[in-house]
């Protein structure tokens, strides 16, 4: 196995074994982003069973019709095998605390022994998602009842005053003290601006904000709030809050170990949650220098929102913007689930529109280092004519590859012909480095084999370009080749 698949795919069983490989593709300038990609061989039957058991809550599992739960953010049992359609990434369930834990060990290990790690969080509450989307489509509601639904969500701001009858729902939220909603709404906290844009109305939530209080949500008609579920159980607060320690564990291992973290991004219905708790993160760990990335996954039509809403939050804050662009892996999945269940499909509507999605994306983050050389992007992607976009854009900007602002990452035994003329050119690329015990890695390597007909009709041109490399050294009389330094 070796040999075969594993061994094109996979860098070794542990970080020591995979020393050897990472030393090779260091020596052509190309870099390595850790991927323990371990997954647990389960059924379908079994990985729908540990979904549905971890997703719903004690109190939904008691009474499941109560509460004003949207759809889409409601655990359903025929998509409760997350792994179907995937191709570029392995899949967790949750189990319990102790395997968390037992995971983590094996993360502070990765992030000894890498330059930067990928990880990602198992959130297996999706109600918290659910809040933070409701929470955005009440600012949305109200913009709209402004006049204001044709801008961008940058653009949008809310006239306070209008805002005041709201003063006692938010009140009753427990987002805050009645004394500090009000001096909220006078603008003391705001300024004089007498307006609040998404950014501020997203603050309103944080980390003094009970999570029991954030399942009441705002009814967009009715303006009252409603139960969003029954409250969580103390058992499932805690897991929550076990989570977040976990997570600040390992932020500050990287942050001591001067590795860069990289936060994977997954389906739409966990992603809001994922992305505020990587947030959190950004403003405490990337004070100094971006040690934390989020991704953003430019299929989805609100990509470009959430991109520039998050670079505006980095500015008026103050901290370093990292982020990893890929155009997304779960389009099958999102849509078949979205068609089924009934809610609007959350991609683009075409290739083309991701294409242009990410290239949109893209050309935002780079003028804002052109701008502020604080924000650093990793363009994560096996498009050629993507690269070639950005190394356009860096040109025209003055963008050198030196500063190490803009990476680039590919998946290893992949793309080889981008990732290591990249690397020879000075440029900072990286592989994703799947690794970990053969046994544990081959349910996602079959996927992957099985599901991957898309990706290995690309490998036919690395083919073609590998036998012309073969040709040419056989002929020149030069085999083997050494690296430029
Ligand atoms: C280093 C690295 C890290 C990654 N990390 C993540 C991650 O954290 N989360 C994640 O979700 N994915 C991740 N991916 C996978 C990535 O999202 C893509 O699935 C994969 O890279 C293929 O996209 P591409 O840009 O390389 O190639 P391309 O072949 O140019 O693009 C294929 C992609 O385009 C989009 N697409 C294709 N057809 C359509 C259509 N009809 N309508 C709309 N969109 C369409 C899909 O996203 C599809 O995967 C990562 C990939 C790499 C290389």
């Amino acid at each position: 196995m070796k040999m075969t698949f594993y061994g094109q795919f996979v860098a070794g069983e542990d970080h020591n074994a995979i020393k050897p490989l990472i030393h090779k593709n260091q020596a052509f300038g190309v870099g390595a982003v850790l991927d323990y990609s371990v997954e647990e061989d389960l059924t379908q039957e079994e990985a729908e069973k540990k979904e549905m058991d971890s997703c719903v809550s004690e109190a939904e599992k008691e009474s499941p019709g109560a509460g004003h739960r949207e759809k889409k953010y409601k655990a359903h049992r025929q998509f409760g095998d997350r792994r179907g359609g995937v191709i570029s990434a392995r899949t967790y369930f949750y189990a319990d605390e102790a395997k968390c834990d037992n995971q983590m060990e094996t993360f502070i290990n990765c992030i000894k022994a890498s330059e930067v790690f990928v990880f990602f969080f198992l959130i297996n509450k999706l109600q918290f998602s659910e809040v933070l989307v409701k929470w955005r489509k009440f600012f949305n509601f109200l913009a709209a009842q402004q006049g204001k639904s044709d801008m961008t969500a940058l653009e949008k701001r809310l006239e306070l005053e209008q805002l005041k009858v709201f003063q006692e729902s938010l009140t009753q939220m427990g987002v805050a003290a009645r004394d500090d909603i009000e001096n909220w709404f006078t603008g003391e906290k705001l300024g004089l601006s007498g307006t609040i844009d998404l950014l501020d109305w997203n603050s309103l939530i944080n980390d003094t904000t009970k999570m029991s209080n954030l399942l009441m949500v705002p009814n967009l008609e009715t303006g009252q709030l409603e139960s969003l579920s029954n409250k969580f159980t103390a058992e499932e607060e805690s897991q929550m809050k076990r989570m977040l320690q976990r997570v600040d564990i390992l932020a500050k291992h990287a942050l001591e170990n001067g590795v860069r973290l990289m936060v994977d991004a997954e389906q739409t219905y966990f992603q809001p949650a994922i992305s505020r708790l990587t947030l959190e993160m950004q403003r405490k760990f990337n004070r100094e220098k971006p040690v934390i990335f989020n991704t953003y996954q430019c299929y989805l039509k609100e990509a470009y929102d959430n991109v520039t809403l998050d670079v505006e939050l980095s500015r008026r804050e103050g901290w370093y913007f990292g982020a990893k662009l890929v155009r997304g892996a779960y389009m099958y999945q999102e849509r078949a689930r979205a068609q089924e269940i009934g809610y609007e499909d959350p991609i683009n509507p075409d290739y083309e529109a991701t294409n242009r999605m990410y290239h949109k994306c893209l050309e935002y983050v780079l003028e804002e280092i052109e701008h502020n050389r604080k924000a650093n992007v990793m363009v994560a992607t096996h498009n050629e004519d993507t690269v070639k976009f950005t190394l356009e854009k860096m040109n025209e900007m003055g963008l050198s590859p030196t500063e190490n602002k803009v990476y680039f990452g590919q998946l290893l035994g992949m793309c080889d012909q981008i990732s290591f003329p990249l690397g020879q050119a000075g440029f900072p690329v990286y592989k994703y480095v799947p690794y970990g015990p053969v046994n544990e890695v081959i349910p996602y390597l079959s996927r992957r084999a099985q599901e991957n007909r898309g990706f290995m009709k690309g490998s036919q041109r690395e083919r073609s370009l590998l036998w012309n490399e073969l040709t040419r050294r056989f002929l020149g009389g030069q085999i083997f080749y050494k690296p430029a330094y």
